[in-house]
């Protein structure tokens, strides 16, 4: 066992053991609050932490949990548990359709909607009757199991944490796993997004909406466990000011880690109590006062430690073993399944008088070439020369103003970008797009995203650790091709730039392609790092591979091209071989005529 399993092992431990102890029931009564409010946090421990999604939401999916039970079983005498079964249903029908509407929006649609949702929600309970108004619905009965109600609260006790650690190790076990590795990629804020996810074939949609509902899911959970605790519901445990808080409570603790939804939700929870019994002391009178406080200490948390409390208690802790992942390093398990291979000299790529248009301006003007199997293909040209933007015509970033693009016979042009990797091509990006926070195996294991099928469900029950093993290995393998195998178990953020873009082309031929196309991978690069990069491109050439390499640079292409096309103001200047380039006196000038 790791240091990490025996540490929660150990918690969970002390959790289930602590109603057993001559423990003050003032403290049980607010460990169920702790744990009811991390349940909720874990929620944006996903969503905004490996997601990057803000919510106002959580407290009014609670909500929907909360009252659905507490209706069902008041009005109808319907057990809690299928109240709970009726709540979740209800709550993953409300964030599929906020989902479905926002999400393909940009990122602020979803805050908004989630506040304009609390609102409608808060006085839809407070204004229906069935739902007794402001005053709610009391009478609640508790739940019990195998014939034992959970009356106490030192009984739902162990419930409310079962389901805490429960979901706790759930969230841990998706974050670490295929669909969990699209979801860390995709936050904004720690320079990820939806570009290199959908090149590598995800529907970062999909794994949008399958958070967002997961989040929602654990905030309906906590509010049924709340309603059948208290025994009553009423609407202001789910109006937005507990939505802000849950938020502030995932900020506080650390949304980048599962220990930061508990350390939060225990530090409000025991914070606000003092404060309430402290502050009209101190102040003279009544009033919540305790939001001011929490308003300055959320400053001073983001200013001083923006990612949370919990990774400075973390540093405390017996740090994990990298590379004790069950990677591969001694290869066992199967490999993955491979694609059927181009023979060499078959028609790959075939580029037909693409052209792209910004407004007035032709960035490629009809340009066609093609790129057979086993060939490495330059294109270069001066800066503005429209390279890039060719580059996002044929790997399906940029709509086309006219003109095809083919791959293997097939027609691509027009396929979104995970449709074209699908097809067979992979490729690199400019601006490297690796996920910082994640080991450079975990990076390289995201380019086995096609090959793979493991869902959320499956791994949240560690049903995929088989298929995870082959996908570890195939990343393994791909950085042993590379020649950086010995870095497998570095943070990807701590490489220099050199390596970095390495670790993209090794992601890249963990996808399997027939083609790999190479956006600009020299420049930035120190005199070593480009030959170092050569030296990869070359073997992977001597393997059969296929390249498009799209390059500034001349001299880094010349020794390593079989054909070139040179592009200039966006048009076609000529296609040749190397030596027939270097010859060209109008390649020449277009290069002295800008770069000089
Ligand atoms: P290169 O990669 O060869 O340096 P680009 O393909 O980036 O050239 O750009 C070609 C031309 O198209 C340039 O004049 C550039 O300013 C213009 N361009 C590129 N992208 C856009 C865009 N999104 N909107 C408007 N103009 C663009
Ligand atoms: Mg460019």
């Amino acid at each position: 066992m790791q240091p990490r399993q025996l540490g929660l092992a150990g918690f969970a431990l002390a959790i289930a053991a602590l109603p057993l102890l001559p423990v003050p029931p003032f403290w049980i009564t607010q460990l169920n609050y702790i744990g009811l409010f991390a349940l909720v946090t874990l929620g944006l421990v996903l969503l905004t932490g490996a997601g990057g999604l803000t919510s106002f939401g959580q407290a009014a999916f609670a909500g929907i949990g909360a009252y659905t039970s507490a209706w069902l079983s008041t009005a109808h005498g319907v057990s809690p548990w299928l109240g709970l079964l009726a709540g979740l249903l209800l709550t993953a029908g409300v964030a599929l359709l906020l989902g479905w509407l926002t999400l393909r929006m940009s990122g602020h649609y979803l805050p908004l909607a989630t506040i304009a949702w609390s609102l409608a929600l808060y006085y839809t309970m407070g204004n229906l009757d069935a739902l007794g108004r402001y005053d709610g619905l009391l009478g609640v009965p508790p739940i019990s199991i195998a014939g034992i109600s959970l009356r106490e609260e030192g009984r739902i006790y162990w419930l409310i944490w079962a389901c805490a650690l429960g979901a706790a190790v759930a969230v841990l076990r998706l974050l670490d796993s295929r669909p969990g590795r699209v979801m860390r990629a995709l936050n904004l804020h720690r320079g990820g997004g939806i570009t290199m996810p959908e090149a590598m074939g995800a529907s970062t949609f999909h794994y949008k909406v399958v958070m967002f509902v997961l989040a929602a899911l654990l905030a309906a959970l906590s509010g049924w466990l709340f309603a059948h605790m208290q025994r009553s519901v009423n609407p202001s445990p789910f109006g937005i000011k507990f939505g802000i808080e849950y938020l502030f409570m995932a900020v506080l603790g650390g949304v980048g880690s599962v220990w930061g939804a508990f350390t939060g939700a225990a530090l409000v929870k025991l914070t606000e109590d003092q404060l309430q019994v402290l502050l009209p002391r101190l102040i003279g009178t009544a009033g919540s006062y305790e939001i001011i406080v929490f308003g300055i200490v959320l400053v001073l948390v983001l200013k001083f430690a923006p990612e949370g409390l919990w990774p400075i208690i973390e540093r405390w802790l017996p740090q994990p073993r990298r590379g004790a992942t069950p990677a591969a390093d001694g290869a066992s398990a199967a490999p993955l399944p491979a694609r059927e291979k181009p023979a060499r000299g078959e028609l790959l790529l075939q580029v037909q008088a693409v052209r792209k248009a910004f407004g007035g301006l032709v960035a490629v003007n009809d340009i066609s070439f093609e790129v057979r199997a086993g060939q490495i293909m330059g294109l270069i040209g001066p800066n503005g020369a429209g390279k890039s933007t060719t580059f996002g015509l044929i790997s399906g970033v940029l709509p086309l103003s006219g003109g095809e693009v083919l791959l293997r016979g097939q027609r691509i042009s027009g396929l979104p970008a995970r449709e074209v990797a699908r097809r067979g091509m992979s490729r690199t990006f400019q601006h490297v797009k690796l996920v910082p926070d994640m080991t450079v195996l975990e990076n390289v294991a995201i380019g086995t995203y096609l090959r793979t099928r493991s869902g959320s469900l499956a791994a949240m029950l560690r049903l995929d650790r088989a298929e995870e093993q082959r996908a570890l290995q195939e990343a393994m393998r791909q950085l042993q091709r590379i020649g950086l195998a010995d870095q497998a178990h570095v943070l990807a953020g701590n490489l220099a730039l050199g390596p970095q873009r390495l670790v993209e082309i090794a992601r890249a031929l963990a996808s399997d392609p027939s083609l790999l196309l190479l956006d600009e991978p020299a420049a930035g690069l120190r005199h070593q790092e480009k030959q170092a990069l050569a030296a990869v491109l070359r073997q992977l050439k001597g393997e059969g591979l296929s390249l498009l390499l799209v390059e500034h640079d001349m001299d880094f292409v010349m020794n390593l091209t079989d054909r070139i096309v040179v592009m200039e103001f966006g048009q076609k200047l000529i296609e040749g071989t190397p030596a027939e380039v270097q010859a060209s006196p109008a390649v020449r000038a277009a290069y002295l005529g800008t770069e000089h």
